[in-house]
This record gives structure tokens, sequence and C-alpha cells, in this order.
């Protein structure tokens, strides 16, 4: 697995890596939150644990977006 200069020291100044959803202190090699059940990623330079990024909730926008302009285009554009 090949990492990057970066990532390495950040994994080695730090022993305990910090939820991004709670801010809960959890080990380094967790991979999900045990107090928020988030999943969390490796440590970054800042001690706090990498976020996932969320597509469901992207995706989850998008079709609010498009059902709002339907309903716009259906109340007031209809002819
Ligand atoms: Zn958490």
């Amino acid at each position: 697995m090949a990492k990057s200069k970066r990532d390495i020291s950040a994994e080695e100044s730090h022993v305990i890596k910090k939820c991004p959803e709670c801010y809960t202190y959890i080990p380094l090699d967790a991979s999900k939150c045990p107090s928020c059940k988030a999943r969390v990623g490796a440590v970054d330079k800042h001690g706090m644990a990498s976020r996932y990024v969320n597509w469901g909730s992207y995706f989850m926008c998008f079709i609010a977006w498009v059902v709002l302009a339907i309903y716009v285009w259906y109340a007031f554009f209809r002819s």
C-alpha cells in the first residue's frame, strides 16, 4: 500500500484521533466511531479523523432541488 509522506508523519505524530462528527477521542486504528457510529478514516495532521463523503446526502439534496424545480414549473409556468 503506497502512502504519501504526509500520511505517515501524521500517523506517527498522533497516538489518538478525534471523531469529526462528535469530537470524541477514538483509537488511531478505529474505522468507526464508538460514540456516534460514524465511519472515520485515517488521522490527518490536526489529529482529526478524516470524514467519508456522504454521497447519499448529496443525492437527496439533488433530488430535493429537482422536485422543487418541477413544483415551480408546475405551479407557475405551466400553460
Ligand atoms: Zn463520533
